[in-house]
């Protein structure tokens, strides 16, 4: 069972849950949106994104329909997915990368069928994305690191003291932003990185075997892990137990992982991200409905592709959370109620 961390969650039993919208008006027409996720390692993708994806869609157009495929870690199997869907004569591709530079592939063949392609929350190397919807991914890495820094320094620990580094998918252009971002802080910060390494697949037991090996070279010298997401971090933490690293150092994360949320209230994770991948899911649904209806709405902002050209996007903010402000955030927002939550596993 769950050791709780008591207080910052008050009460393991009187969860509330706020309610969604109501549904928005319905549109005319049917159409058909192909979603492509990249993996099933990481949580949001094996059990989040899609069914609010294919909710909104729903409130929305009760007549569209939505083709799913996910690419399991698996870059030539979305390229065959994505073809399937052209095939099948998907009117958009909502299409989140395995492989950013191997997905432009997919965004030429949309394009010479006049098919619009959304970047859903990687980026597409390809001046031909119709719309990128994600977060401040360089900002995720931030908050990570900062994060870290100020843990070890509130726990007493030397300013040079020994970190190491696991950080997301090298095909994954969010993993470069994120990991930009994580040694802006760390780098000014003084501490010392011992090692660090791109997780290939972001796959949990990769981060995990990784880190072991850390453990058996650096031992206790690791007093801080920087991890770029939730689903590593478990892979990490299982690594530093094993290997008896005492004490547990601070580990960082990101999603906001129902798992994730249940180490930082055991004490085992120290922080994660909320991304709030609900609204985000929604504002691609909300997108790929309008362009089915021949619309081209006007974008927030726009964002760089690895090759520097400008796609107009919509990014949202993430917020790091530590066991003191899950109530305020994940809870409050309706994402797991208390009672989800207080659940062990
Ligand atoms: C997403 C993260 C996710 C990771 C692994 C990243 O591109 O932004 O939310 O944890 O991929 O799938």
């Amino acid at each position: 069972a769950l050791l709780l961390t008591m207080g910052a969650l008050a009460g393991c039993s009187n969860g509330t849950q706020t309610g969604d919208a109501p549904a928005d008006t319905a549109t005319d027409g049917a159409a058909t949106i192909g979603l492509l996720l990249p993996d099933n390692v990481t949580e949001r993708y094996a059990s989040a994104d899609k069914p609010y994806f294919e909710e909104k869609v729903k409130d929305l157009c009760a007549d569209c329909e939505v083709l799913y495929a996910n690419a399991d870690g698996d870059a030539a199997k979305q390229q065959q997915q994505a073809e399937s869907m052209l095939t099948q004569g998907v009117d958009v591709l909502v299409l989140d990368p395995f492989d950013g530079k191997a997905a432009a592939a997919i965004v030429n063949q949309a394009k010479a069928k006049s098919i619009p392609v959304i970047s859903y929350d990687r980026l597409v190397d390809s001046a031909d994305v119709s719309y990128y919807v994600s977060f401040d991914n360089e900002k995720v890495g931030e908050l990570q690191a900062q994060a870290l820094v100020d843990r070890m320094k509130e726990l007493g620990l030397p300013d040079d003291s020994g970190i190491i580094m696991v950080n997301g998918s090298p095909t994954d252009p969010n993993a470069a932003q994120f990991k930009k971002g994580a040694h802006n802080i760390i780098d000014a910060s003084g501490l010392t990185v011992l090692s660090e390494f791109d997780t290939p697949g972001w796959e949990p037991p990769k981060a995990q075997d990784w880190v072991a090996g850390q453990v058996t070279k650096f031992g206790d010298e690791i007093t801080g892990v920087y991890d770029a997401n939730d689903d590593t971090a478990g892979g990490a933490i299982a690594a530093l137990k094993a290997g008896g690293v005492t004490p547990l150092p601070p580990v960082t994360g990101q999603d906001a992982a129902l798992s994730g949320i249940q180490r930082i209230l055991s004490g085992d994770q120290y922080m994660t991200v909320y991304k709030a991948f609900k609204p985000e899911a929604y504002q691609a649904a909300e997108l790929a409905v309008s362009l089915a209806k021949g619309e081209s709405p006007e974008a927030d902002t726009t964002a760089d592709t690895a090759s520097g050209d400008a796609v107009p996007s919509f990014l949202l903010t993430p917020v790091a959370v530590t066991v003191d402000n899950i109530k305020d955030t994940v809870v409050a927002d309706g994402l797991y109620t208390v009672d989800q939550i207080c659940t062990a596993e």
